[in-house]
């Protein structure tokens, strides 16, 4: 289906976002791909399993499709994190994983923290994403193991198995719990590339134990509009001032030379409810009754 490396082409034609035959609890919806600006990715990498089901197909086209300009390369017998970037040097490594983006599958993407000496409890975390495509100078991720072996920006195709991890881990555990998106990349940056959002917050809605809390600096809401929420999903931004964020952000969506006031939203979503904390650097904008509580 992609031949050897190309550039400025359409490799597959049409597209649109998966039916979800799951018990009814996942959202069916068309969705078209939008380029997560500001990332533009040169070079776009079909790894191991990025075509392996329908839905990947549908997807990988629909992103491909929306940076006609980037080179797309098969790497079908690599998996998403064996990608070889040519470079050895630590920095031009990053700076070449910051451009490419990884398309591929994540069969390990539902997860517990386990960080030892923690302050914060360690909690259920998951990755339909890897590491992330803005450019913080302070991006602790970078400095991970895992992203310094592969810093390269990655989309998972296999969503459908990660929700139903999630959902058999939720219902193990019996009771209202919490899964965050963020903790291993942006949770919103890459939004418009696949929809999800439109996906997993209706699943969260439906599911008697699931909660989602999600973690970014995007400011690219146009999924979450008009999507069904039932106050069990939690968005929360982290706001930075505009000077500080040009300087040591850059790349990132949403510059914010205020904080809010406690009724003021910095994302103009008026079917959310927003709690907003003024003295702290974080401000989030929460669904009433947050489900986790
Ligand atoms: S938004 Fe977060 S994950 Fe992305 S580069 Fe900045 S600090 Fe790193």
């Amino acid at each position: 289906m992609f031949g050897s490396d190309h550039s400025g082409s359409d490799p597959l034609g049409g597209g649109s976002d998966q039916l979800i035959p799951s018990r009814g609890i996942l959202a069916s919806r068309p969705y078209r791909s939008r380029p997560a600006l500001p990332f533009r990715p040169e070079r776009i990498v079909l790894a191991k399993g990025a075509l392996e089901c329908p839905s990947g197909q549908e997807l990988v086209h629909s992103i491909c499709t929306a940076y006609p300009r980037a080179v797309v390369s098969e790497r079908f017998d690599a998996p998403h994190n064996r990608i070889d970037l040519g470079a050895c040097d630590p920095l031009e490594l990053h700076d070449r994983g910051k451009k490419t983006l990884v398309i591929g599958v994540h069969h390990s993407a539902v997860r517990q923290s386990s960080e030892a000496g923690n302050t914060c409890p360690n909690y259920w975390h998951f990755s339909p994403y890897g590491f992330c495509p803005y450019r913080c100078h302070y991006c602790y991720l970078a400095g991970t193991r895992g992203v310094r072996f592969s810093p390269t920006v990655k989309i998972f195709v296999n969503l459908d198995e990660i929700l139903a991890e999630i959902d058999r881990v939720a219902r193990r555990l019996n009771r209202p719990t919490a899964f965050y998106l963020g903790k291993l990349q942006d949770g919103l940056a890459l939004d418009p590339l696949t929809g999800y959002s439109r996906r997993m917050i209706p699943f969260f809605a439906a599911h008697p134990f699931a909660r989602l809390a999600l973690l970014t600096k995007s400011a690219d809401v146009a999924n979450l509009l008009d999507v069904e929420h039932r106050n069990r999903t939690i968005l929360s931004w982290t706001l930075t001032p505009d000077a500080i964020a040009r300087r040591f952000a850059p790349g990132s969506g949403l510059l914010c030379a205020w904080i809010p006031s406690s009724t003021a939203s910095p994302i103009p979503i008026s079917s959310w409810t927003v709690s907003s904390r003024p003295h702290e650097i974080a401000a989030s904008a929460a669904f009433q009754q947050a489900s986790c509580s």
